[in-house]
């Protein structure tokens, strides 16, 4: 896939009005945003276009309300950050494409921007119909897509659309596409990937991508058990995925050494933060215990590794790190990115949370937006939100 879009800055603004599909999906509370970085990381493209002239109709999904009108998943709250930040009043319309919606674009000026209701209130949105596409594309002349975030998905607002308008590629979607694109096609090496997380069939297809590109590759988290009892040792009861051993085996064989598995783990007698625990070697995991996290020894030894690259990749986490006793290695391997000399980017999700609990997401290069797109990306996959927008 090319991942050279053009964007803004390659076309001619002034007086045009612009579709812009933003990931204003923020954490809400009571009503209340609780983290504004998404709509923040939003403001150079919307910026932008308003500098330049244009009329710029925002919109974006916010929860799941599966296709219902919900108010507990209005963007009211949305529209309102926006104004405050924009320094100027950021109209909503109380619907997608209905009446509300045709008004507030019509109506919206050069300079002026304004927020459509949330698209996910409508089901033909996930659903990629081509009439409701058609329509949220009435009355406008073109469209950027800045969501990278839902960029896996085709749905009506983050494809659909580009069937109707000249489609072009936002800022925050332009800085994902360069970091993640020069991580797989030109990574200073040593490149490393830190893969963690719950299920192996989660992430089978990005360890098969990254293997053939990748230095190292440093298994942490439930799914590195599994890799574990494919070489033989004893588990106890920690997560398993016994369908995946002879496919484990023969990746190990092919990788030659490029993956590595945890050395220790911290083991507890069940499932909770109040467990009795002991660390022991991987592999020698006492019948009736559950491996929770990495140990000392794996986490000193991937901090080396870590330290030692040129460009490392992190997704998920390497325990259960929702449990402050089995924190510990999942803060290892943030802190050693933060130290790390590399290139460091985390690929959203349970990791990004985690660096950024830990006060150390400004120590790292790039922290991405989207958890699910960066993961389909990393998997060689083609992000139908990426692939409609037009190439340089
Ligand atoms: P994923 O969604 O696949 O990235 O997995 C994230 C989840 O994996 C988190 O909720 C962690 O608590 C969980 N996890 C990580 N390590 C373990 C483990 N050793 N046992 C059980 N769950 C784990």
């Amino acid at each position: 896939m090319n991942y050279s879009k053009k964007t803004p800055r390659d076309i001619s603004l002034n007086g045009k009005k612009v579709l812009v599909r933003c990931d204003f999906n923020v954490p809400m509370k009571d009503k209340t945003i609780q983290d504004d970085r998404r709509i923040v990381s939003a403001l150079p493209t919307i910026r932008y276009l308003l500098e330049h002239n244009a009329a710029v109709i925002l919109c974006s999904h916010m929860g799941r309300p599966k296709g219902e009108v919900n108010p507990k998943y209005s963007l009211a709250p949305v529209a309102e950050r926006l104004s405050q930040l924009l320094k100027q009043e950021v109209v909503l319309a109380s619907d997608v494409i209905g009446e509300s919606a045709k008004a507030v674009k019509a109506a919206c000026k050069p300079g002026q921007a304004v927020l459509l209701e949330n698209v996910r209130f409508d089901a033909r949105e996930e659903k990629n119909d081509p009439e409701f596409a058609a329509s949220l594309a009435e009355g406008v002349d073109l469209f950027v897509n800045d969501a990278f975030g839902a960029a896996h998905r085709a749905h009506a607002s983050t494809e659909g659309v580009s069937k109707y308008l000249p489609a072009y590629c936002g800022f925050l979607m332009e800085r994902e596409l360069e970091v993640l694109g020069s991580a797989l096609a030109a990574p200073a090496r040593p490149f490393t990937a830190v893969l963690g997380g719950a299920k192996i069939s989660d992430k089978l297809a990005l360890i098969e991508n990254l293997l053939p590109k990748c230095d190292n590759i440093l298994i942490v988290g439930g799914m590195s058990y599994t890799f574990r009892k494919a070489l033989g040792g004893n588990i106890g009861t920690s997560l398993c995925d016994d369908s995946k051993i002879d496919t484990l085996k023969a990746l190990l064989e092919q990788a030659k050494g490029k993956i590595q598995i945890p050395v220790d783990t911290v083991v507890a007698d069940k499932f909770d933060n109040d467990a009795d625990r002991q660390t022991v070697a991987a592999g020698e995991i006492p019948d009736g215990w559950e491996g929770m996290d990495i140990g000392p020894a794996t986490r000193e030894q991937f901090a080396q590794v870590i330290k030692n690259s040129g460009t490392v990749v992190w997704n998920g986490p390497a325990g259960v790190f929702e449990m402050s006793n089995f924190s510990g290695g999942t803060r290892a391997i943030a802190q050693a990115m933060a130290d790390s000399k590399a290139f460091t980017i985390i690929g959203g999700g349970d990791s990004a949370s985690a660096v950024e609990l830990m006060g150390l997401a400004d120590k790292i290069d790039h922290i991405s937006t989207g958890g699910g797109a960066s993961l389909e990306f990393l998997e060689g996959k083609n992000l139908p939100g990426v692939a409609c927008l037009e190439d340089k």
